[in-house]
Order: C-alpha cells, then structure tokens, then sequence
C-alpha cells in the first residue's frame, strides 16, 4: 500500500524537503527522490519522467526499473500510459496495466513484472513538466487518497523544478525560466523594441512548500480565505450595480470563495502535509491544466476567474502585493495575460513593447498601444509562465515574435536590424520639412492619424501637415465611467492648442464592434462588426453624440472646427447626423458660447455603399475620408480581426482599386475633399498606389510618413497610374508585382 494515513503523507514530504536541502548534484537529487518516495510508500517501483522537449518525455530517475534505461527510455506525448498522463493532466490508476488502452512495453526497463500502475502529472501552473509513476507487483486499484496523496507529492516536485534544483539534468527543468526561447504569436502593432520583462502581474513567489504544523496550517487558509471574501465583498460595493460586466465577474469570484468543494480540496492538501499557499498553487495548477483543455468559452473564463481568485488567496497568504518592490527595469516590456485600455495608458509610454497571451488584434488594448506607437504581439502561447521580471526580451512586432532571453546571436542580429531602421528614420527626418511631392510634380497631402493628447507631440516631429483622423473613442475607452462634457472641453481644446493652428480632423466616437465601454449596456450582436456601432449608436441614442459635438464647438474657442461621423452607410444618415451638428451650433450660439470659425463637416466612407450614394450627397458633404480598414473588411467581407481571413485580399487587388477609383472620380465631379485614412496609407507601396489613382490626402501613423514621403518622392504618379491601367487591362489579380518591379527601379 503506498501509504497508510496523512501522517505518513507529511512525513514523506518532510522527507523530501530535508533531501533537497542537502547539497548534492541534479541527478543524485531526483534520484534519492524516488528512493524516498518509493520507501516511504512502500512500493516496488516510483520514477520519474520529464519533458525533453513539447513532444518528448524521458525516463530521468527511477528507483524500482532497470537503472541503465533512464535517460534512454523515452515516450511521445500520448505514447503509452505515461505519455497519455501527460497529454490529458489527469491521473491513470490500473490494477492492470498491460491490458489498459495505449500501454506500451519497454523491455529496456524490465517493467514486466509490475502489474499495477498510478500516473500522475507533474505540473506547474499550467506548464506541463513530466509524469511521476509508482508500480507494483501485486494487481491492486489505488484508493483515491493514494492518488490525491502522490498528486501532492508531484506537487512538491514541480516546486523543485521550478526552484531551478535539476537544471542541466533535462531540458525541461532548462525550460523553466532559463534557456533563451523564441515565442510565435500575432501581430497587434509594428515596431521592434529591445529590454526587459516587467510582469503585470508578477507572480508569487513561494519558498515553503510543506507545512511543520498542519493545524496552524489550516488556519492561516481559513484566515486568508476570510480576508478575500471581505476584499471581494468590498469591491462588489464599490463596483456598485451600474458596471453589469464587472459585477458579474465579482460575483463569480465571490461564488469561487465561498465554494466548499474549493476550500476542501485545499484543507485536503494541508492535512497531507502542503503549507497552505502550496495547497493553492495545486489547486491552480489543476485548474490552469483544465483551462487547456476546455472547449466552452464560457467555462474557461469562469477557470480563468478562478485563477485570478487564487493569485489574491495567495497574495494575502504570501504578504507579497501586487507591488513586489521590485523595481521597474530600464526599457520596460510589459508582460500580461491581457490588459485593459485604462491599465496600459497608465503605464504609458514608459514601456518599450507589450507581449499579451490573449489579447485580440481589434481590442482596446491593441488600440492604445497603437495610439502609443508601442510595439506589441499579441497571442503569445506561455509568456506569463515563461518569463520573469527582469528578463532580457526583444520584442519582433512586425513578425510578431518575441525572444526571450535570447543569445548573443540573435541579439545582435536583432540589434542589426533596429540600428537600420533607426538609419532609415534618421534619412526620413532630413525630409521633414519637404513636400510629398512626386517626380511629376504632383503634391500629396500627408496627415496623421492619432486618439491621444500623447500623439499631439508627433504632429511637428513628423511632417504631418494636419491631423487627418482623431478617434475620440480612446479617451471613452480608457476609463470606467462616461466623461462629463466639461472634461471632453478641456481635453479638446488641448488638442487644437497642441496642433498649433493645422488642422485636426475630429472623428465622432465610433463605439460597437470590437470597441466596448464598459460602462454602456450593448446589446449581444451575432455579427457586432456589421452591428449597431459608429454614428448608428449616435444617431439611435443621441444623448452621447450631442454632448460631444458641444464639446467640440466650446473647445474650438472660434478656431476653425472639422467633424466626421464614422461609418456613415447612406446620404440620409450623413445629413441627419449633419443637422444634429447644425442645431448644436444653434443652441451654443444662442446660449452665448463662441462659435468656430468655420466648420467642415465629413463623412467617413467605410461601407461600399456610400460610393453609390446620390450625387447630392457628394455636394452636401465638405470632405469624404476613407476608412480603409473597414471598408476593405465589407469589401471582400474579411473580418479585420480574425487572423484566418485578414491578410487574406490584397489592398492592391484591381477590383479594390477599381472600386477605389469611382470614389476618386465622384469626389473629383462634385470637388468634395477626400482622403484615405486605414492603416494601408501608412504602407509605402500601397501609399504609392492610392496617390497614383488620384487620392491628394492620406493619413497614416506619424511613423510612417518619412517612408511613404521618400516613396513618393522618388516616383513618377503618372507612370505608376499607367502601370495600374495595364495591370487592369491585361486582366490580372493584383497590382502589386508591377508596382513592386517599378519600386526596384527608382533611385535612392
Ligand atoms: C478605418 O476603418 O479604416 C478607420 C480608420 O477607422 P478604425 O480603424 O478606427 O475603425
Ligand atoms: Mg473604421
């Protein structure tokens, strides 16, 4: 019987910590180990087999199995009932091994002779680190407390990993927070950037795995366990009942806390002999490992609440804050699972780069660090659990990849590669002060896109003639209730003061979508990117709209005043939206307050169907501005945010540029102002292209307008717009190889 009551449990454990206190190297460790684990359980045979790779587990000490197979007997993830214990996190226990399902025979280990088998992971927070197997001869089930007793020693295992006590003896321990890696994930915002892991959330810290007094033990879990459920009560009154989303998630938290199966599997874990924030980090490795294998949306998020849940047990546990005291390094990478708008603005553009777990191209996270010119990559498979704060990191965002502690290789290949780029922004700065202006002579207005005071800065660093697009949403965004109008004043006006007398084109709030406040109830959309968003919200609730439009008008202080309403689909909604404008200056005139000095009031053109509206339209609207992000999504109906389809249609596609054109030639029929504002005009070639067909204004990221300016500079607008007539007439795809051949023909 592999042990006979807790007392035998926490002896074992003592035993296992005294061990690994003792001096001695990796193998001599893991090895005294088994002959522990297997003495103390009074079982034939334990080992232990660890990750050598993703895909591999390696026999790395046995106590009970042939001595000569560890380190040559090996498994693929799934192989075998060790490899199958592997793959599915959970424990197999059979009185019968070579008749289970999988089992694979190693003569090598001369395992023959032992009949029954209890698998169990060795896990830590949802890392996957190996399998610790006990065997032996007699055929026999093990009860459920030998199970739960070897969970605790595996438990206890991992924790020694992780402390770094085998490294060198596999790969896997090396994998835990040592070897240089190369993390694939997407990305959210270009740019390269080179520093060190801060961690949003560092993680805890625990140095005392097994507890002397399982009593005092329970107390202090009980003790904690009170202190949360009063933390969390707290916050459920402070999130009071207007934050629905909010207060659900706390209510969860709240369930979690008071649940009892939670609470008796943690106690279990004490009497067999963890301390209490041991017993948490089991539960939460447990929870993590089903976190993997969950399908249900809606039940992964309810594990991740509990996760959240155990990092405050075990911060009140610990004493260790959210504020470790560890300092903030020098070019701080910030490291997440995932972060709010609000959290990221705080930082600010202290950080270097961002790297997400999670994250979504569209969310709003992904919208401030672009407003922020931070480089991010989002969906980084393991970074949280991969780095620690303090680590070297070069973050690729334009391949979105992320180093972490890489060698001196890559580092300076990297390095490389940032000191070009760095070059070839110190040529753009030359151009500055110079016209876009092509070879034929053509002039081509170059703008920013920006939605923070912080981009106001960039406007004279850049070139940037104007700002061509201010999305108003970012400062609703970023905060957790509704700004008062007052603040939308202040703000405003400070950004007409930054731009210092050029123009600023102020885009309504463009709210739905991926763009959510998470104070303003939404209804659930099957499709919220052809919902109810933009000037649709704007024009069915007008509250919100119309305070910003008089936020707007007190701000422009009688300077010139530009507004445009986002997605507007038809002539009639740009003209309703257009007379709610109207009848704001109206009532501010008549209640005193000064007016602009003029007032220019566009539209954005991001559905096809507005290129079709009435001429009237074209007359009535003073400038037409394209939003290409949406517009290319309705286009080729390819969702911008879902990675399978995005990058799927070329911007240069001839029927893009076709279609593109009869906006060109409508606006150029009635004079209406037009320009292009997606993240396309930021691209050097496509830039090129959306000039030549007759496009006189773009605006793009303030980074981008030194490459697009020398681009354009460089080329002939009159020959690139004969290149695209033969690339249409000669019926193919895309424009982009001419283009491309002509590019690589112009000199520098
Ligand atoms: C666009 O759709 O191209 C655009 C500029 O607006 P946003 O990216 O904010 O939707
Ligand atoms: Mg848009």
């Amino acid at each position: 019987m592999p042990y006979r009551s807790e007392s035998d449990s926490r002896r074992l454990l003592r035993r296992l910590r005294d061990t690994l206190a003792e001096a001695g190297a990796g193998q001599e460790r893991l090895d005294r180990i088994t002959h522990i684990i297997a003495d103390s359980m009074a079982t034939q045979v334990c080992s232990i087999y660890l990750f050598r790779d993703p895909d591999t587990l390696e026999l790395c000490a046995t106590e009970g199995l042939n001595a000569d197979a560890v380190h040559k007997t090996r498994l693929k993830l799934g192989e075998g009932l060790v490899g199958r214990v592997a793959r599915s996190t959970r424990p197999i226990n059979t009185a019968n091994a070579p008749a289970e399902r999988g089992f694979r025979f190693m003569p090598e280990t001369g395992e023959e002779v032992f009949t029954s088998f209890l698998g169990v992971p060795i896990q830590r927070l949802g890392e996957r680190l190996g399998v610790l197997v006990v065997q032996a001869k007699d055929a026999r089930q093990y009860s459920d407390d030998e199970i739960y007793g070897l969970e605790v020693v595996a438990m206890v295992i991992a924790e020694m990993t992780e402390l770094g006590i085998f490294v060198g003896e596999s790969t896997s321990f090396a994998a835990t927070h040592k070897n240089p890696i190369l993390l694939r994930g997407v990305t959210a915002q270009e740019g390269e950037a080179e520093g060190h892991v801060w961690l949003h959330e560092p993680r805890v810290v625990i140095t005392n795995l097994v507890n002397d007094d399982s009593k005092a033990e329970l107390k202090r879990l009980e003790d904690a366990v009170e202190q949360l459920k009063v933390s969390i009560d707290q916050l459920l009154a402070r999130a009071g009942s207007r934050d629905k989303e909010h207060q659900e998630i706390l209510q969860t938290y709240r369930m979690f806390a008071h649940s009892r199966g939670w609470m008796k599997r943690m106690e279990e874990d004490i009497r067999l002999g963890l301390s209490a924030e041991a017993a948490v980090e089991k539960e939460q490795s447990a929870a993590r490992a089903r976190l993997e294998t969950v399908p249900d949306a809606y039940l992964r998020d309810r594990l991740h609440d509990l996760d959240d849940l155990s990092n405050r047990l075990l911060r009140i546990l610990t004493g260790q804050g959210s504020e470790t005291g560890s300092e903030m390094p020098d070019r701080p990478i910030l490291v997440a699972r995932n972060i709010g708008p609000g959290e990221l603005l705080e930082y600010g553009r202290r950080l270097r780069g961002v790297v997400l777990e999670e994250g979504a191209v569209g969310s709003h996270a992904t919208i401030v660090a672009r407003a922020l010119a931070i480089p991010l990559v989002i969906n980084v498979p393991r970074i949280t659990t991969e780095a620690l704060t303090g680590d070297h990191i070069l973050v690729d965002g334009t391949e979105g990849q992320v180093h972490l502690r890489p060698d001196d290789t890559v580092t300076a290949a990297f390095r490389d590669k940032m000191a070009m780029q760095a070059k070839a922004q110190e040529r753009y700065a030359v151009l500055r002060d110079k016209p876009a202006q092509a070879r034929c002579g053509t002039r081509i207005r170059l703008k920013m896109n920006a939605g923070l005071m912080a981009d106001l800065p960039s406007l004279p660093t850049s070139g940037a003639e104007a700002v061509g697009l201010f999305r108003t949403e970012l400062q609703f965004l970023a905060r957790e209730k509704m700004p008062k109008r007052a603040e939308l004043v202040a703000n405003y006006a400070r950004v007409l003061d930054a731009a210092g007398g050029k123009p600023v084109h102020f885009r309504t709030l463009d709210i739905g979508s991926d763009k959510v406040m998470p104070y303003m109830k939404r209804p659930d959309e099957p499709n919220p990117a052809m919902g109810w968003r933009a000037l649709r919200v704007g024009l069915d609730k007008q509250g919100v709209l119309r305070m910003q439009l008089q936020a707007l008008i007190r701000a422009a202080q009688g300077r010139p005043l530009s507004v445009m309403f986002p997605l507007v689909a038809t002539g009639s909604e740009f003209t309703r939206a257009r007379d709610i404008l109207m009848r704001e200056v109206e009532r501010e005139d008549r209640q005193g307050h000064k007016l602009p000095a003029s007032l220019k009031v566009g539209a954005m053109l991001e559905t096809p169907s507005l290129a079709y509206a009435p001429q009237a339209f074209f007359r009535e609207v003073d400038f037409i501005s394209i939003g290409g992000n949406d517009l290319k999504q309705f286009f080729f109906a390819a969702d911008r945010e879902n990675e399978l389809v995005r990058r799927r249609y070329d911007t240069l596609n001839v029927s893009f540029l076709t279609f593109l054109q009869v906006v060109v030639d409508r606006c150029h029929e009635s004079e209406t102002a037009l320009s292009f504002c997606g993240e396309d005009a930021g691209r050097p070639t496509d830039a090129l292209a959306l000039a030549a067909i007759g496009f006189p204004a773009l605006s793009m990221r303030p980074a981008s307008i030194g490459p697009v300016k020398s681009l354009i500079r460089r080329a002939n607008l009159n020959e690139v717009s004969e290149l695209i007539a033969r690339v249409q007439a000669r019926g193919l795809e895309s424009a982009r190889p001419a283009l491309l051949d002509y590019i690589g023909t112009l000199v520098d």
